[in-house]
């Protein structure tokens, strides 16, 4: 059974984006763009080897990329040549015994997909040689060099090439021998095999599977990358939302941010009803997708009657701390007619912030009354809202 090879150009300077090295050593995601386009021919099931043909000074560059990789279908890194048809001849002169049939694809197009390999590989095998391309959608002028348009080309017969394109070797060598006879210097492989009258055959292939040329494609890239694949959850800081009310009573103490503030009403509830600390507890929770107060400290159970909710809150945070988070910071505001509550903030503050391990500056507390307005401005409940953002935990 012959192999068939890939063969990937890896060339080409920076130069039309404006860049000191060639783009496929550009990071997309985290990962250089050649590591990206390698990765689906090393993931493609009709490919046995893989060739890399790049510039003289970069070849121990995509040795390291290969084994940091472990993509093992690479089997050399080549050194190009001046042309593009010059480094693809290299790769193909690199390719053992044993070889049927070369995919030529850019390393600069990243997005190339295993089945889109399989597809013109298979056309290949049945016809000598394919390519994908894709047909052209927008309507094409013939334009003067003074700007002015001259006729409508139809674009029904039109399409763009791109790569892979997948040949059977020997009509490739052919096609190369008659080339250099006629000094003839084609685009891309398929125009070698036009110039020898070798039939080629389309698959159609992908709007993504573009080229990387232009700054803009490069953030163009960045864009579908993160589309594909969300970001990473330990990644990235999120923020939660907690609101909580609760029912004024005689002869309950009034707690607030673990704090007990003298007033002739108290909150009810079945932990010592601090709203504002449940609240908080929720917002948290709710950064951290893991749903509410009421799912982790059930108001059936008993072992939370009469609890004390800075315990809940430092509860909470080691959920947060198992999941990989910390608090960043915190914005709590307390909706109360009476008493009033600034005085008593700087030690709930401080009792807060040390429960959830941040400084106190970290922890903002704020207290407005309705103007006597519902249940809060009738004296009838007390309620709080708490807004926080969270953090992954260092290490
Ligand atoms: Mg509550």
């Amino acid at each position: 059974m012959s192999k068939t090879i890939a063969i990937i150009p890896a060339g080409g300077s920076g130069q039309r984006m404006g860049l000191p090295r060639p783009k496929q050593f550009y990071e997309l995601a985290g990962r250089p763009i050649l590591v990206h386009t390698l990765q689906a021919f090393q993931d493609s099931k009709s490919i046995d080897e893989i060739i890399v043909v790049a510039p003289a000074d970069y070849l121990s560059e995509v040795e390291t990329m290969v084994a940091t990789y472990a993509l093992d279908r690479v089997s050399k890194v080549v050194a190009g040549g001046v042309t593009r048809q010059d480094s693809v001849r290299a790769g193909v002169n690199a390719a053992g015994a044993g070889a049927g049939y070369v995919a030529v694809h850019d390393g600069a197009r990243p997005f190339i997909s295993p089945e889109l390999i399989e597809a013109c590989v298979l056309r290949a095998q049945e016809t000598g040689a394919a390519l994908a391309a894709v047909p052209v959608r927008d309507t094409l002028k013939t334009v003067t060099d003074e700007d002015l348009v001259v006729n409508t080309v139809d674009r029904s017969v039109l399409w763009q090439a791109q790569t892979p394109q997948v040949v059977r070797l020997d009509l490739l060598q052919d096609a190369y021998r008659v080339s250099d006879a006629d000094g003839f210097i084609g685009t891309d492989e398929a125009s070698l095999l036009e110039h020898v009258n070798c039939p080629v055959r389309v698959v159609e292939g992908s709007e993504r599977n573009f080229k990387i040329t232009r700054p803009e494609d490069l953030r163009i890239a960045e864009a579908l990358l993160m589309n594909d694949s969300p970001p990473d959850n330990k990644k990235i800081s999120r923020i939660g939302h907690g609101y909580d009310a609760h029912r004024l009573v005689a002869d309950r103490p009034l707690v607030l941010g673990g704090v007990t503030i003298p007033h002739a009403l108290g909150l009810l509830g079945h932990s010592d009803a601090d709203v504002l600390t449940h609240a908080l507890c929720d917002a948290i929770l709710g950064a951290i997708g893991e749903g509410d107060i009421g799912a982790h400290f059930p108001d059936t159970d008993p072992q939370y009657k009469g609890a004390d909710s800075l315990q809940l809150l430092a509860r909470v945070m080691e959920i947060a701390a198992e999941k990989g988070y910390g608090l960043g910071n915190g914005d709590i505001t307390v909706i109360a007619q009476k008493p009033k509550l600034a005085p008593h903030f700087p030690a709930m503050r401080a009792k807060i912030a040390k429960v959830c391990g941040v400084s106190e500056g970290m922890i903002n507390l704020k207290g407005t009354t309705t103007e006597k307005m519902g249940f809060a401005g009738r004296e009838e409940g007390i309620a709080a809202h708490a807004v926080v953002s969270v953090l992954p935990s260092s290490g």
